[in-house]
């Protein structure tokens, strides 16, 4: 059986050896190293399906890392997870804007870094979202986005135009990550200005009127928000 070939950056000896250990038990392929550059040296001779990538690294630290490796196209597409500590949301931030996919903050069960990375390499698997006419079902919710239409148990909520793009680019891919920037981003028409603060502002709008369903938007505190995978 040939799985999935993960690197793990990593500068902590013991954490390296949990994760290497835990990643091996599933049967990945499993590279290591405890600095940045060599990470980047890896990367050049090796093909990766992702890379476990701690941000406080000596030398070159993990953000730069993902800087150099999102602005290559022959790395750009390899999945990154960050291994982080706590009170490095800022650092998070700047990791989900150059591209990171997910970050696991330290102390972290083996467990939950397995699934995390089950679900980064299954997202990755067909590269493009469902396309713009499919429907998002998620139990009692239900999003037409062809006729921009909200259901809940099939009685229609009022959304504005704004409150529709933020829930739809969140429910698209749930269980995601993403920054208030991302998000304006996304969202951002040609003729409404959206700040990060005003993404809160349409948070708070739409949980209301979603009600019961309000609780699928969860906030990453310090970092943004996300579609819950499963509630
Ligand atoms: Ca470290």
């Amino acid at each position: 059986m040939s799985k999935e070939r993960i690197l793990i950056v990593e500068d902590e000896e013991d954490i390296l050896e949990l994760v290497r250990y835990n990643l091996s038990r599933e049967g990945y392929q499993v590279l290591c190293t405890t600095s940045g550059e060599e990470a980047l040296k890896i990367t050049k001779s090796e093909s990766l399906n992702l890379i476990i990538l701690d941000l406080m690294l000596p030398g070159i630290d993990g953000l730069e890392v993902a800087k150099i490796l999102k602005n290559d196209s022959k790395t750009r597409d390899i999945p990154i997870i960050m291994l982080t500590a706590k009170g490095e949301e800022a650092d998070i931030v700047t990791g989900l804007e150059l591209g990171a996919d997910d970050y696991i903050t330290k102390p972290f069960s083996p467990r939950i870094l397995i699934a995390r990375i089950r679900a980064v390499l299954r997202r990755k698997k067909p590269i493009e979202p469902p396309d713009d006419t499919s429907v998002i079902q998620i139990n009692e919710l239900t999003i037409h986005p062809g006729r921009r239409e909200v259901l809940i148990k099939g009685e229609s909520v009022e959304l504005t135009y704004t409150e529709f793009q933020v829930l739809y680019y969140l429910a698209k891919r749930p269980g995601w990550v993403f920054t208030r920037f991302q998000i304006v981003d996304a969202v951002r028409g040609d003729d409404y200005p959206v700040t990060d603060r005003s993404v809160d502002v349409q948070i708070v709008g739409l949980r209301k009127k979603l009600g019961s369903c309000g609780k699928y938007i969860e906030t990453v505190r310090g970092v943004g928000y996300r579609f819950k995978e499963t509630v």
